[in-house]
């Protein structure tokens, strides 16, 4: 008999009827004599509508009331979920976070998970009960409610299934399994039967939303076996795995990420002296700012242009403070860009392969699109383009290196 943890998404619990369908699939396992732990989200739009009614009230919501509001969306899924199972014979009871004790810090909106107290829960399930945890939301130690970040039921997930030791965490969704890159954007996309931890890092970070990062973090940190999976048929899925060796036969490039949440940023003619970055990037830190890339360029003049990039909700921010920074060291112009995306290339492959970087250079050059910023590591490469090619370049990054799927041979 094995602990599963199942973890719901949005879209499979979005109505009455699929929280039915859930309630259905959560039985069948029990019949087949695994103890189940499923976490569920709010249903699909609920916690965007939530937000927007906040956003009604003010434009910066106060992060702690922000919380105790959009916790609310997965409480009503919990128990529609448990009705749903003992309607249908099987025991089962909901929790929401605090009632667990998934003990937070007091982050608000972007809470981490310190500590889960897994006792209730063990009881339950040894009285042979169902338990339906809700996604997203934790306690901190004053008792205040916290949410986990967007997408973050699957890191509620995930930490659940290390704390309970469960024997693997399925993560269900609307699609059958990661993919070499966004299925919607890509009608060729493949499912990968494997891909390991490290690949599946950068790609959540780098903007497939198929699985939270911090659910990947903690998958790999604890050695929790994990599994995406379709919610509503039947296949294998996609296996996260900690074994490299047997993603060896995959090609070079597992995948292709991308995002649009990113914007540039430009400070022009700052004079080329020792510190500049440090005087440039330190008020954007201090304003809580975070930076992806940068580039600096020297001119013959002895001057240098600082480009950066930041989160597009970050980008008012800091401009503003760009513009202050620019006043005080006498550069010539600041400048900015929010019509740019990011789009990249991942996979362990790389390590072993060179002049990968150069035909996803020559693949988009191809198609004419220009490249702004290059940057790299060992299992990636990114390039930051104008965001009304960003579908162009994802397509032809997929065919170049050979991820598209033969014909007939494609999702849904
Ligand atoms: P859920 O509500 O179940 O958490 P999400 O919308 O958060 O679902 O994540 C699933 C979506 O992730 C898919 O519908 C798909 O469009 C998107 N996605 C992005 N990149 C990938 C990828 N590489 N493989 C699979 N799905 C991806
Ligand atoms: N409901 C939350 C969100 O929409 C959490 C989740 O779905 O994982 O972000
Ligand atoms: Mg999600």
């Amino acid at each position: 008999m094995a602990l599963i943890v199942q973890k719901f998404g949005g879209t499979s619990v979005g109505t009455v009827e699929r929280i039915e369908q859930v309630a259905e699939k959560v039985k069948k396992f029990r019949e087949g004599g695994d103890d189940i732990v499923v976490v569920v989200s709010a249903m699909s739009g609920e916690t965007n509508r939530l937000i927007d009614l906040a956003k009604q009230i003010s434009d910066q919501p106060v992060p702690r009331e922000l919380d105790v509001m959009v916790s609310t969306g997965e409480q009503v899924t919990i128990a529609l979920l448990a009705m749903a199972l003992i309607k249908r014979g099987v025991p089962a009871v909901s929790y929401t976070g605090n009632q667990v004790r998934i003990l937070t810090d007091s982050a608000h909106t972007k809470a981490r998970i310190l500590q889960i107290d897994g006792q209730r829960i063990q009881r339950d399930i040894k009285a042979g009960r169902v338990v339906v945890v809700a996604g997203f939301q934790g306690v901190d130690e004053k008792g205040n409610i916290t949410t986990l970040g967007r997408g973050g039921s699957d890191t509620t997930g995930v930490a659940l299934a290390a704390a309970l030791k469960a024997d693997e965490c399925q993560i269900y969704t609307d699609v059958d399994g990661v993919y070499t890159t966004d299925p919607r954007v890509v009608a060729k996309a493949q499912r990968l039967d494997k891909i390991t931890f490290e690949e599946m890092l950068e790609m959540a970070s780098l903007g497939s939303k198929v699985l939270q990062i911090r659910a990947v973090e903690f998958a790999g940190k604890y050695s929790v076996p994990l599994r995406v999976l379709h919610s509503f048929q039947e296949g294998p899925g996609t296996l996260i795995t900690l074994d490299e060796e047997e993603s060896m036969e995959q090609p070079i490039i597992s995948g292709i990420a991308f995002n649009r949440d990113e914007a540039k940023l430009t400070i022009r003619g700052v004079p080329d002296t020792p510190g500049v970055a440090f005087k440039i990037l330190g008020p954007i830190s201090a304003a809580n700012v975070e930076v992806d890339m940068i580039v600096q360029n020297v001119a013959h003049d002895n001057t240098t242009d600082f480009t950066f990039t930041v989160h597009r909700n970050d980008y008012n921010n800091a401009l503003q403070v760009l513009q202050g920074i620019a006043a005080e060291m006498g550069a010539r112009e600041v400048i900015g860009d929010t019509d740019i995306a990011k789009v990249s290339i991942v996979g362990v492959g790389m390590r072993s392969h060179a002049g990968v970087a150069s035909r996803m250079f020559e693949a988009l050059a191809k198609e004419n699109i220009n490249i702004q910023m290059i940057s790299t590591s060992e299992i990636k490469v990114s390039v930051v383009i104008e965001e009304k090619y960003l579908e162009l370049a994802v397509r032809a990054l997929h065919t170049a290196f050979e991820l598209d799927a033969p014909a007939g041979n494609t999702a849904e």
